[in-house]
């Protein structure tokens, strides 16, 4: 009974049906790709010739696509490299075609769901849920005829894979979204409809800033109990404009503020030894908010071995008030700074612990994405020792190339944790569950 529970819904297309897809759609925009290719990479991969091979029927292109399309290790650590080879399955679909009308978005889709339950028949996974971004304004007729035939499709499921959705609300402004996720939670296919998420850019987007719409979330599951929803956060996969501090303080706050899972929480766990001697910029505005969190917290801080000197942050704040909004404070990190964000984490880890948030590992997506290459430095080898709940998960198997059970053999492998790990691990995939986790099954 393998659940997969971090999935994107298009990140799971596999090459061949994107092949497939890109065939049939014809007219590709292969301007738009090929410049971002030409951007992130110095070079345009010859997909455009192989595609069209395909089309005149040589078999042999297939493989040859798939090598040009998987994001593997040879890319590793780059987002923008990551979004200009995704962005040739985006360019491909009906809903980004001006000319498409909804009816042929929602074939379009209908097929795309065929082949993704396929995909799991063949990978063993028995329970898989997915989430869906769109843009700020949801409700439109384009994106209403992919909402609508993915669930549909996922309520009238045969004797498959159960498939769940969890709707990306937009971080900047979830509200119009959260619309309509009431109505399509209270609605016939509501109970298909089992979570929100947020993904995408997290930088700049503090969790403080999602607390209102948790609030809301908790009010919508208080009220109905069977439509319940659970609120999947990404958080701390990417934090280039923070302190290491900051980028651990958030991933507490999203627990804490109530998020049911929380997506990689890569600064969580990372051996902060990874970036060595560095130094870090963070607005003045994170600093006064990482400050306020040392004073709030400093005798569990304290505990876990972090110095805090309540006078000097005091003054420090005060310093701080001087300075405008716009400007951001330099940190220095040296060995031993590093050691104590080490401490942080394990503070932090201790939190969440308390809150029940359930942490959701993708390795392969940290390692290509995240850079995180060594499997000594990757966070899930602390979660564990920690006793944090962990599930194991792929992210976007089809632009990496992968299976849950890969991800599972590398977290056992590199744990150390072997057989009984990989049992726990599927066993906490399944209690997991967003159905669970908001409340409206038991286990
Ligand atoms: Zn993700």
């Amino acid at each position: 009974m393998l659940a997969e529970l971090h999935l994107h819904l298009f990140g799971c297309i596999r090459p061949l049906d994107l092949l497939r897809q890109l065939v049939v759609r014809g007219q590709v925009r292969w301007d738009l790709y090929e410049s971002g290719m030409k951007a992130a990479y110095g070079t345009i991969p010859p997909v455009r010739q192989v595609v069209e091979r395909y089309r005149q029927g040589d078999a042999t292109a297939a493989a040859e696509f798939e090598n040009l399309y998987v994001f593997g290790d040879q890319d590793a650590g780059n987002f923008d490299r990551f979004q200009a080879k995704g962005n040739l399955m985006a360019l491909s679909l009906a809903l980004n075609d001006p000319d498409a009308g909804p009816a042929e978005i929602a074939a379009e889709m209908a097929k795309i769901v065929t082949g993704i339950r396929a995909d799991h028949i063949r990978h063993g996974i028995s329970y898989a849920e997915h989430r869906v971004l769109f843009g700020v304004d949801l409700d439109t007729p384009r994106n209403r005829a992919v909402l609508d035939t993915v669930l549909d499709a996922y309520h009238h499921g045969d004797a498959g894979p159960t498939e769940r959705l969890a709707i990306s609300l937009n971080r900047t402004n979830p509200w119009p979204g959260w619309e309509l996720v009431q109505e399509i939670a209270r609605g016939p296919h509501g109970d298909v409809l089992t979570g929100i998420d947020f993904c995408n850019i997290e930088e700049g987007h503090p969790p403080k800033d999602a607390a209102a719409i948790f609030h809301a979330v908790q009010d919508f599951n208080a009220a109905h109990p069977q439509r319940s929803l659970a609120i999947l956060y990404h958080v701390g996969e990417s934090f280039r404009d923070k302190s290491l501090e900051s980028a651990v303080r958030w991933v507490q706050e999203a627990a804490e503020f109530g998020a049911h899972r929380l997506g990689h929480a890569i600064a969580l766990g990372v051996d902060p030894h990874l970036y060595g001697a560095h130094s870090r910029e963070e607005p003045v505005s994170e600093h006064r908010d990482q400050i306020a969190y040392d004073l709030h917290h400093c005798s569990g801080l304290r505990a876990a071995g972090v110095a805090v000197d309540s006078v000097a942050l005091r003054t420090e704040l005060a310093d701080l008030a001087a300075l405008p909004d716009g400007a951001s404070v330099t940190i220095d990190y040296d060995a031993a700074r590093l050691d104590e964000v080490r401490r942080r984490q394990t503070y932090a880890m201790g939190r969440i612990c308390s809150t029940g948030a359930v942490i959701e590992v993708c390795p392969t997506s940290n390692r290509r994405i995240g850079g995180i290459v060594d499997p000594a430095h990757h966070p899930v080898r602390r979660f564990v020792a920690a006793g944090l709940p962990v599930v194991v998960s792929s992210d976007d198997p089809g632009n990496f190339g992968i299976s849950l059970g890969d991800e599972l053999d590398w977290v056992c492998e590199h744990t150390g944790g072997g057989a009984e790990l990989r049992q726990e691990l599927i066993r906490a995939a399944w209690d997991s569950r967003s159905e669970v986790l908001s409340g409206r099954l038991s286990r």
